[in-house]
C-alpha cells in the first residue's frame, strides 16, 4: 500500500494569496520575468521552501529549485510564477503554490522526497519556456545569456541581478526521477462540462505558414470585373477552400486560425495585388497535422488556378506535439477518480507548458484544473478555490503512488 498524503488546503490558499501580492494589479498580476515584482516573489518562494526544510537552490537561468532533506531522487514538480505582461493571479503561479504545499506535505510525512522549481519566464518575455528550455538542455548558457527582452536588456545580465544569492550550481534533470505540473486549463472545456480535473495525455504540436497571395495591382475604376486578378476575393476563396476541406478531416481538436492579414497597397481605389497572411494549425497528432498541411498547400493550388493568383506557401514555424508518459498519465487518472469521482477527463493541452521541454528528459506528467468561463492571460483569470484544493490533492495521491512504484522498480 502507498502511504496517505493528506494537503493543508487553507495553507496552500493562503501562500497562493500571498504569491499574487507581488505585482499584483486590480485581481490579475503584472509580473514579467525579471520585473522587481518577479525577483521579489522568487526571494519570497526561497524563503517558503526555507521555512518548511527544503533548501532554495537557483541555477543560472534564475530558475529556483528546493531541494527537499530526504535522502534519494526526488520527484521534480513545479510551473513557472512569471506572467504575461498583463497576467492572471493563476496562470503557473498556482502549479508553483501547489508544488510548495505537496513537497511540504511529504517533508512532513518524512517522504517521499519531492523537489519544487519554478522556471523563469515561461512567458516569453525572452523566448517561449525560456528557463525550462536551459534546465533541460534545448538552450546553452552562451545562447541563453544574449538573449534581450522588448526593452534591449540581456538575459544574463539581468540573472546576474540576482549574484548574492547562492553561487549557480547545475542542475540537471538526472538529479530527479519524474517530472509533473499542474496548471489552469486556460480553456472553457472543464469548466463546461462541469468538472474538476483534467489529465493531459499530449501538448498538442503546431506548424504556421507565411501564405502570399499575388495578383495585379490595377485601377478601381477602369478594370472590368471579369479581367481582375485581386488578391483579397482570391484569399475569400482561399478561406472558403480551405475550411471546406478541413472540415472533410478535422477532429475535434483541431484548431486552425488566420491571425493576421496584411493588404498591399491597402487603398481604396485599388485593386489589390497581394496579400500575405498567417495559417496556423494545431493538433496533437503529428499525421493530423500532415494532413492538415497537406489540405492548406491543395486549398492554395485549387484557389490559384481559380482564381487566377500565384500563390506560395512558407512553412515558418512546426512544433511536434509530445506525449506525457503513459504510466504517469495512469497514475493521475487514478488519483483523479478517487478525489473527483466522474468529474475528470482524459484532454491534450492546447497551450505550451514547460512540461513539453522536460518530457523528453524525464517521465513528465501533467494535470489541469477549470478556469472559470475559460478565460486566461487577463486580470479576470480565475477558479473556484475547491477546485484549486482539489488539483493539490490530487497531485500528493499521484506522487504517493509514483513514489511507491519507483521505489519498486527502483
Ligand atoms: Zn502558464
Amino acid at each position: 500500500m502507498h502511504q496517505k498524503l493528506k494537503i493543508n488546503g487553507d495553507r496552500f490558499l493562503v501562500d497562493l494569496e500571498a504569491l499574487r501580492e507581488f505585482g499584483k494589479q486590480g485581481t490579475g498580476v503584472i509580473r514579467p520575468a525579471f520585473s522587481p515584482a518577479d525577483i521579489d516573489s522568487r526571494r519570497w518562494l526561497a524563503e517558503k521552501f526555507e521555512d518548511c526544510g527544503l533548501t532554495p537552490r537557483w541555477d543560472p537561468a534564475a530558475n529556483l529549485f528546493g531541494m527537499p532533506s530526504q535522502p534519494g531522487k526526488p520527484i521534480l514538480i513545479g510551473s513557472h510564477s512569471d506572467s504575461q505582461p498583463q497576467g492572471g493571479w493563476l496562470d503557473g503561479a498556482y502549479g508553483v503554490v501547489l508544488a510548495l504545499e505537496v513537497a511540504r506535505t511529504c517533508q512532513e510525512a518524512g517522504g517521499p522526497p519531492v523537489a519544487v522549481v519554478s522556471f523563469q519566464d515561461e512567458e516569453s518575455a525572452f523566448m517561449p519556456l525560456t528557463g525550462s528550455c536551459f534546465f533541460s538542455g534545448k538552450l546553452s548558457r552562451d545562447a541563453l545569456y544574449d538573449l534581450t527582452n522588448a526593452a534591449g536588456q540581456r538575459y544574463g545580465d539581468l540573472a546576474s541581478a540576482l549574484s548574492d544569492l547562492e553561487e549557480p550550481e547545475t542542475l540537471t534533470p538526472g538529479l530527479f526521477s519524474a517530472f509533473l505540473e499542474a496548471h489552469i486549463e486556460q480553456g472553457p472545456v472543464l469548466d463546461q462540462a462541469g468538472e474538476i480535473i483534467g489529465v493531459v495525455e499530449t501538448i498538442v504540436g503546431s506548424r504556421q505558414f507565411e501564405v502570399t497571395i499575388k495578383g495585379q495591382q490595377n485601377h478601381a475604376g477602369t478594370t472590368p470585373m471579369a479581367l481582375r486578378r485581386d488578391a483579397v476575393t482570391g484569399f475569400s476563396a482561399f478561406i472558403t477552400n480551405l475550411e471546406e476541406r478541413f472540415k472533410e478531416i478535422a477532429t475535434p481538436r483541431s484548431v486552425w486560425t488566420i491571425g493576421r492579414v496584411d493588404v498591399h497597397p491597402n487603398a481604396p481605389s485599388i485593386v489589390p495585388g497581394e496579400l500575405n497572411c498567417s495559417v496556423q494549425i494545431r493538433d496533437g497528432s503529428s499525421p493530423q497535422l500532415d494532413a492538415m498541411c497537406e489540405m492548406i498547400h491543395k486549398a492554395a493550388a485549387q484557389t490559384a488556378v481559380e482564381r487566377n493568383l500565384d500563390i506560395s506557401l512558407l512553412e515558418t514555424k512546426a512544433v511536434a506535439p509530445v506525449d506525457m508518459d503513459d504510466g504517469i498519465v495512469e497514475q493521475f487518472c487514478e488519483a483523479a477518480e478517487s478525489t473527483a469521482p466522474g468529474a475528470w477527463r482524459r484532454m491534450p493541452s492546447g497551450a505550451l507548458h514547460d512540461a513539453m521541454n522536460l518530457a523528453p528528459q524525464l517521465p513528465t506528467g501533467m494535470i489541469f484544473v477549470p478556469s472559470i468561463g475559460g478565460i486566461s492571460h487577463a486580470f479576470e483569470e480565475d477558479t473556484q478555490r475547491e477546485h484549486l484544493v482539489a488539483g493539490v490533492q490530487v497531485m500528493a495521491n499521484t506522487v504517493a503512488r509514483l513514489a511507491h512504484q519507483l521505489g519498486e522498480s527502483g
